[in-house]
């Protein structure tokens, strides 16, 4: 078996146990394979076993892999800081952008749309309240939401974090329990709204006893990154 194989089965049956123990529907929460950094030829073997979706943070990178990649039935999700000079080849070249933080942004993506189907976002959410972290803060939140659902091209499904990367177990817990709350709340009122993007390599279970819907996994799958190769 390929390295990446292995690493894939140990993920999966981790994600498993997580659902397990959280009383969790078998197989509701999807894995992201976090692929920025990687070579094509490695998202490639990772589609060999299965996985489908894959999240990428820098737009040129990404463009250059899905051209490579086109003849592969993938869903591309892109998860990174979003510039409002790109955002026409995001809106075009992904299923779901993760990253969606103003509303300037959700305009354009939604104006620059031009496929049948809407792009499927989540709003991401400083939850860590930290000055120099990508997201909106909770207290903006709600009125964001709002303007967002009236999005034509656009469908809003919910939410992701990145947490602080020092924040304690328990605040971890705390965050992601509010992030839950806000969601859980919109979603009586807009059933689309289903989705709690959260939880990386190093705490994807912690975030799906917590209620997660997507886990944005790269280390653990492809193992370390070297941003040396490629930027
Ligand atoms: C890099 C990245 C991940 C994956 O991080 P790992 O710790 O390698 O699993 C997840 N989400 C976002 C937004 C990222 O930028």
């Amino acid at each position: 078996m390929y390295k990446i194989a292995e690493r894939i089965q140990v993920v999966r049956n981790r994600i498993k146990s997580a659902e397990e123990n959280a009383q969790r529907t078998p197989s509701c929460v999807k894995l992201l394979a976090v692929s920025k950094t990687r070579t094509s030829q490695e998202i490639a073997k990772a589609f060999e076993c299965g996985i489908t979706a894959f999240g990428e943070n820098y737009l040129q990178e990404a463009e250059l892999k899905q051209d490579q990649l086109k003849e592969l039935d993938i869903e591309w999700h892109f998860i990174g800081p979003i510039q409002s000079n790109k955002t026409l080849s995001i809106a075009n070249r992904f299923n779901w952008v993760h990253s969606v933080d103003r509303l300037k942004i959700a305009e354009r993506l939604s104006r620059q749309r031009s496929c049948n189907e809407p792009l499927n976002i989540c709003i991401q959410v400083n939850i860590s309240e930290e000055n120099t972290k990508s997201g909106v803060l909770i207290d903006e939140l709600e009125p964001l939401i709002q303007e967002t659902l009236q999005l034509p091209n656009l469908k809003v499904r919910g939410l992701m974090t990145i947490p602080s990367a020092n924040s304690t177990h328990d605040e971890l817990v705390i965050s992601y329990q509010k992030m839950r709350q806000i969601q859980q709340k919109i979603q009586q009122d807009i059933p689309h709204f289903d989705t709690l993007s959260m939880g990386m390599s190093n705490d994807f279970e912690l975030a799906i006893q917590e209620g997660s819907h997507i886990v944005r996994i790269g280390t653990a799958l492809f193992g370390p990154r070297n941003y040396n190769k490629t930027h």
